[in-house]
């Protein structure tokens, strides 16, 4: 198909650009693949870790009211400064990761899914659609206490209520000897955000749902996620469900775990934070490459944040800044920039804005089907005479190529 004149979008996209080695490829994805199909107004944040520093991190706050704006944002992976960074970029600080910042700010839910194409197979060999992971991001064992306990004594649980009626005390155990005593927590808030953002994300994919967790061990914590989700379930989503064909279920997590080698893939997977944590790593790695995974920061209130979920790729800046070929994949970046122009075009009620998104997308897949390459996808790509391995800017030349070869044709 033939886009034409320039395809509007009708709405500003928030951009939140980034650092080293995404920065790059995230211009070139612009100049190549967006603005000469695009007629958009860009809502602009630079989050370079320099301009971070320079506004005391303003310009990230920023970035968040300015996704709760207009509803729908697309980020570049930004470094999360620690001490080496402040050295090498001399910061007045370590700064918070920007991730951490804007997913506080939007209360939200972080969901991963694959991008699959039809060479690069998972390991699990029945999953024939993606496993999206929807990962809880709030407490647990994140912001636990723990006590290295040197000898024998009582571990107690407490809880003193701020109204000031008598305290709740559980002895957890009497140790005899050292041991270690943990505590964590979560909140009802939370937890119904969680779930909120799971249902919708679920409905927004027409996928199934399902959440996992060990509430016959942990009754109370892990009971009252399971009847949190219950309860939201029945009050919100069972009609929208059933209208979408599409179920919630709750399960334990080892049924849930037993049942997911073995199941042919296209669900959501609701999980709590350090499920969800370890999940998503391994869902990750048996997709082949941390560059085929994308990312979408969802809240409550329906705002949408679209990232790679891969990092800002240094090894490969520093070779670039040495003047060395790099191999770097824009497959996510791009796939963040085609989530956040569907999610927009789905609200603004723009099919054109959707419809170049579905295109992009497809020219990207096409493009590695046909063995045009990145050097983390040769690893893992079926063996086949025409795979070959191109360098950054080669690998989205050529998407480009098909994209134009796809409207033209
Ligand atoms: P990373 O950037 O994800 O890269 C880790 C390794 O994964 C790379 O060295 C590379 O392996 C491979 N890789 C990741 N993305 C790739 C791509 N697009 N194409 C090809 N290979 C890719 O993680 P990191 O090096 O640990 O972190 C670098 C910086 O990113 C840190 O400052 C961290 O704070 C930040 N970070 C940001 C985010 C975010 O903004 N969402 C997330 C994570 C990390 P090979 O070297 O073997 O080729
Ligand atoms: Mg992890």
């Amino acid at each position: 198909m033939a886009f034409g004149s320039k395809i509007k979008v009708a709405t500003p996209i928030v951009e939140m650009d980034g650092d080293e080695m995404t920065r790059i490829m995230w211009q070139m994805v612009k100049d190549k693949l967006l603005l000469p199909y695009l007629d958009m107004k860009i809502d602009y944040y630079d989050l370079h870790v320099k301009h971070r520093d320079a506004t005391n991190d303003q310009v990230t706050i920023d970035a968040a009211q300015a996704i709760k704006k207009y509803g729908v944002g697309v980020k570049c992976a930004t470094i999360t400064p620690n001490e080496d960074r402040v050295r090498e970029y001399s910061l007045k600080k370590a700064w918070d990761s920007p991730n951490a910042t804007i997913r506080g700010l939007l209360d939200g839910t972080v969901f991963r899914k694959p991008i699959s194409t039809g060479n690069i197979r998972p390991v699990v060999s029945t999953w024939k659609k993606p496993i999206i992971i929807g990962r809880h991001a709030y407490g647990d064992v994140y912001s636990n206490r723990e006590i290295y306990a040197p000898g024998a004594g009582t571990a107690e649980l407490v809880f003193t209520p701020a109204d000031g009626t008598t305290p709740t005390r559980r002895i957890i155990q009497e140790l005899t000897g050292p041991g270690i005593i943990q505590g964590m927590h979560n909140t009802d808030a939370s937890m119904a955000s969680f779930a909120r953002a799971c249902f919708t994300y679920a409905l927004d994919q027409k996928t199934d749902l399902w959440f996992s967790a060990k509430d016959t061990i942990s009754k109370t914590y892990d009971g009252r996620f399971r009847d949190i989700f219950a309860a939201e379930y029945a009050a919100c989503w069972r009609e929208k469900f059933a209208a979408a064909g599409i179920e919630y279920f709750y399960t334990l997590i080892d049924d849930a775990v037993a049942r997911i080698m073995k199941h042919e893939g296209g669900l959501l997977w609701a999980l709590k934070n350090y499920d969800g944590d370890v999940m998503s790593d391994m869902i990750a790695s048996a997709n082949g490459s941390l560059a085929m995974m994308t990312s979408v920061l969802v809240s409550p209130q329906g705002h949408f944040e679209y990232e790679a979920a891969h990092g800002t790729v240094q090894k490969h800046y520093y070779q670039h800044l040495q003047g060395q070929e790099t191999s770097s994949n824009a497959m996510a970046l791009i796939f963040a920039w085609t989530g956040g122009l569907r999610k927009r075009g789905e609200l603004d009620g723009t099919p054109a804005v959707v419809n170049f998104a579905d295109q992009l997308e497809a020219a990207a897949i096409e493009t590695v089907e046909a063995g045009i390459m990145t050097g983390d996808l040769l690893a893992v790509a079926a063996p086949a005479p025409g795979n070959r391995k191109v360098n950054t800017a080669a690998f989205i030349d050529a998407i480009a190529d098909t994209l134009q070869k796809n409207c033209d044709g």
